[in-house]
């Protein structure tokens, strides 16, 4: 059975007294059978890591390379060396400001694994491909080549957040209906690539300008598993509205 997670991703926001704050007020919130994850920028994992409470840490990105001369990268090794359980990898905001490819996508998953570090995988679709009607096709090679070569056992330990590129940080959300067929399709594909009990033990979560006034109606799908939250995680009082409505 796939669980309920609802992960803030902070993204390159608040100084160092505005996130202590933040994380210390977020780990108290007192949902019950919610996994609750915060990403905040990599220079806060090591002490947040100190501060014990319900919520759970992600990294907001990672190498694709193990060790070495790679002067400014932070690896899969130092991450799990903190007990980061989670990262997030595969957001649209590498993969254009970044270039990131589905292959180097595909190296960090596999890294991250080999660590202990669960990948929170994002995919989605850009506005002119939705328009285009070529989504399933875009999200479907966005799976299959960035999860490549996971065993299932592998695939297990990922959670999946389906984010349309049009939708983050714009204040446009996808419909409930377009988040469940997109949602459904991507079991469809997982369900092909390894198994159906696979497919249905995911955790798929919507992204993309959710907040409190719309969470309630995506988390109510059934393929729904909760959401990636950008700017309306950066509140305590938001993050937790959402939380709240399942
Ligand atoms: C995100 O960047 O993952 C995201 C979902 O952002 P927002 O909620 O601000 O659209």
């Amino acid at each position: 059975m796939s669980r309920k997670v609802v992960a803030g991703n902070w993204k390159m926001n608040l100084n160092y007294n505005e996130a202590l704050s933040l994380f210390n007020s977020v780990n108290t919130i007192s949902a019950k059978d919610v996994e609750i994850i915060v990403a905040p920028a990599s220079i806060y994992l090591a002490e947040f890591s100190k501060c014990s409470g319900r919520v759970k840490l992600a990294a907001q990105n990672v190498s694709n390379f193990k060790s070495g001369a790679y002067t400014g990268e932070i690896s899969a090794q130092m991450l799990n060396s903190l007990n980061v359980e989670y990262c997030i990898v595969g957001h649209s905001e590498r993969r254009s400001y970044y270039n990131e490819t589905d292959q180097l996508i595909n190296q960090k998953l596999h890294l991250l694994l080999e660590n202990n570090i669960s990948p929170i995988f994002c995919c989605g679709e850009i506005l002119k491909d939705r328009e285009k009607g070529l989504h399933n096709t875009i999200i479907e090679q966005q799976l299959k080549h960035g999860l490549q070569d996971l065993t299932k056992s592998q695939l297990l330990n990922c959670i999946i957040a389906y984010e349309p590129v049009w939708a983050i940080g714009t204040g446009l959300t996808a419909t409930a209906e377009q988040a469940q067929q997109m949602h459904s399709f991507i079991r469809d594909v997982i369900s092909q690539l390894y198994d159906l009990e696979t497919a249905s033990s995911l955790s798929i979560l919507y992204g993309g300008s959710c907040k409190p006034s719309n969470s309630a109606e995506l988390f109510a799908k059934k393929d729904v598993n909760g959401g990636l939250i950008g700017g309306a995680a950066l509140k305590k009082e938001t993050f937790n509205e959402i939380i709240d409505s399942f």
